[in-house]
């Protein structure tokens, strides 16, 4: 521990966002650069804790580090924090910037105080990284003859691609999207995790002899026979592509789009063409409605902001998180309370309040007799818990209709779609989802695997990432009988060669 006097001396005080009115101008990043006195004392309240909490599995799901880069970066001895970082995570720079730090919510100073600052430390050491020039490319030394196909280049694709890599595997990475990247390029928004940061990530796989195809749709056009035959093993990374609906009356009318669907097309468009090619969908001047919470719901609240839009409601069906910790949901779990996100910010600072209602059921979508959507017909709720499950009822008088010429709905994912499990013939589990235990990653085919969301259902980039290194190790001992590959919750190894 660096400072052990540290945690009393210095309080919290997290990198601020850009202001919230003139990120709204522009797509980049909402962060700011911390300088390195402030990230020093922020390292410096880190306990090294005898039993680090922040690692333990409430804490960060690929066992990063946490107290040593701490330590390390209080120091001031920035390179081995990064080498530190790297051994866990092959991608800090997303999960510093994306995740919810479950890291933080476990954090022992969390418990009276609160918790060390763990992600934005992490997200310094690998911007410093760069800055430095000392991310490189790491071709393996030697390279196996075995060959893996990876499906799907999300965060957990491409988690396993760089593991296999190193350990001496030729691997090819197909998307069937025109870019590489998954939820990381199409689905969090810029503002979020700049495109550039995603690819130069990719460009140094590339460089450390990673292949990758784009427009390559596997089972629909890449034909799974040729890639079984084609390759020793096959990791299927596809993602829970396929979005909950809301099936009430009206849906069928125009300006109801997927949360997806929005964020895909303004992504695509600004990186085209800074969004002067008009190809997508628009919310400037409309009246917007969001239905469903979450980050995706936030994240298309961000972007309709950024658009212009006049209004801007988000519906969530279920009751407000408490403002504090509840009894039944003590440190370290991860704490389920109301957060004020980026998006959410930004919405208060354009209309002056929270555009965020909870408890509201939405009942249908009101024509406006030319066949588009002119608002939604809502109704508040009260939950109940009857015979400890938890019960819906609707305040009938509370039914109203709230104006809308353009309806997003972001009410979560139901796992993958059919088309490529039905085209191997692959088991599938309860929630249809590829089936595979977490460990061994194998699916019902001898030499295939999976990871990440289509595995395990809607969850988080540092989850993808365990799950991309942890399917890596299990093709690993698949093709050579054991693996010397580094996975989550086992001791760390160095990559085979
Ligand atoms: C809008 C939004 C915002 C989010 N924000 C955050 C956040 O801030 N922090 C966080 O931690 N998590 C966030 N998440 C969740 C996170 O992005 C996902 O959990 C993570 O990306 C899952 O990674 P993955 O590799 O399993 O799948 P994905 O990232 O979904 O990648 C799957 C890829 O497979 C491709 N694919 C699918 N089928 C085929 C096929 N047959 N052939 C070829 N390619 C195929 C898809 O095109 C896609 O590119 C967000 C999710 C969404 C939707
Ligand atoms: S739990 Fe918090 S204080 Fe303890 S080692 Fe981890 S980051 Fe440091």
């Amino acid at each position: 521990m660096g400072k052990p006097t540290g945690f009393m001396e210095y309080s919290k005080r997290s990198v601020p966002y850009r202001d919230a009115l003139e990120r709204l101008g522009d797509f980049r990043e909402i962060f700011t650069e911390a300088d390195d006195a402030h990230l020093k004392t922020q390292g410096a309240r880190c306990m090294d804790c005898g039993v680090p909490f922040c690692q333990s599995d409430e804490g960060c799901p690929i066992d990063n580090l946490i107290p040593e880069w701490n330590d390390l970066v209080y120091q001031g001895r920035w390179r081995e924090a990064l080498d530190r970082l790297h051994k866990t995570n092959n991608f800090p720079e997303f999960t510093g910037r994306t995740c919810p730090a479950p890291c933080e919510g476990a954090c022992v100073l969390g418990i009276t105080d609160p918790a060390v600052t763990i992600k934005n430390i992490e997200n310094a050491i690998i911007d410093r990284g760069f800055a430095e020039g000392w991310v490189k490319a790491e071709p393996p030394h030697k390279r196996t003859g075995r060959t893996v196909a990876v499906v799907g280049s999300g965060p957990a694709g491409l988690a396993a691609a760089e593991q296999l890599n190193r350990a001496g595997h030729t691997v090819t990475v197909y998307e069937r999207e025109d870019r590489i990247g998954g939820l990381l390029m199409y689905g969090i928004p810029n503002m979020k995790l700049d495109k550039a940061v995603v690819d130069r990530r990719i460009d140094l796989m590339r460089e450390s002899g990673v292949r990758f195809v784009v427009n390559a749709d596997v089972g629909n056009g890449v034909d799974c026979a040729e890639l079984m035959a084609q390759f020793d093993a096959l990791v299927l990374a596809t993602g829970a592509t396929r979005p909950r609906d809301l099936e009430v009356p009206g849906r069928s009318l125009g300006g109801i789009h997927f949360a997806m669907e929005y964020l895909t097309e303004n992504t695509r468009s600004l990186l085209d063409s800074d969004l002067g090619d008009g190809k997508f969908i628009d919310a400037k001047d409309r009246d917007v409605i969001v239905i469903g919470g979450g980050d995706t719901g936030a994240d298309c609240i961000g972007t309709a902001l950024r658009h212009g839009c006049r209004s801007l409601v988000n519906l969530e069906l279920l009751d407000q998180p408490p403002p504090e910790r509840a009894d039944d949901n003590p440190w370290p779990l991860w704490p389920k309370i109301h957060r004020t996100e980026y998006a959410h910010e930004e919405a208060i600072a354009r209309f002056g309040a929270d555009p965020r209602s909870f408890a509201v059921v939405s009942k249908r979508f009101v024509d406006d007799g030319n066949g588009r959507v002119a608002g939604v017909e809502v109704c508040n709720v009260r939950w109940q818990r009857v015979d400890g499950r938890f019960q819906m009822e609707e305040v009938e008088e509370t039914r109203q209709t709230l104006a809308a010429d353009l309806v997003l709905l972001a009410m979560g994912f139901l796992g993958p779609e059919a088309y490529l499990a039905e085209a191997l013939g692959l088991e599938l589990d309860a929630r249809t989802n590829y089936r595979a235990e977490h460990g061994p990653f194998a699916t019902s085919i001898p030499g295939v695997f999976t990871a990440g969301d289509c595995r395990r259902g809607q969850s988080l980039v540092v989850w993808a990432i365990n799950e991309g290194r942890g399917a890596a190790r299990a093709v690993d001992e698949f093709l050579r009988g054991s693996s010397r590959l580094p996975a989550p919750g086992l001791t760390l190894g160095t990559a085979a060669g």
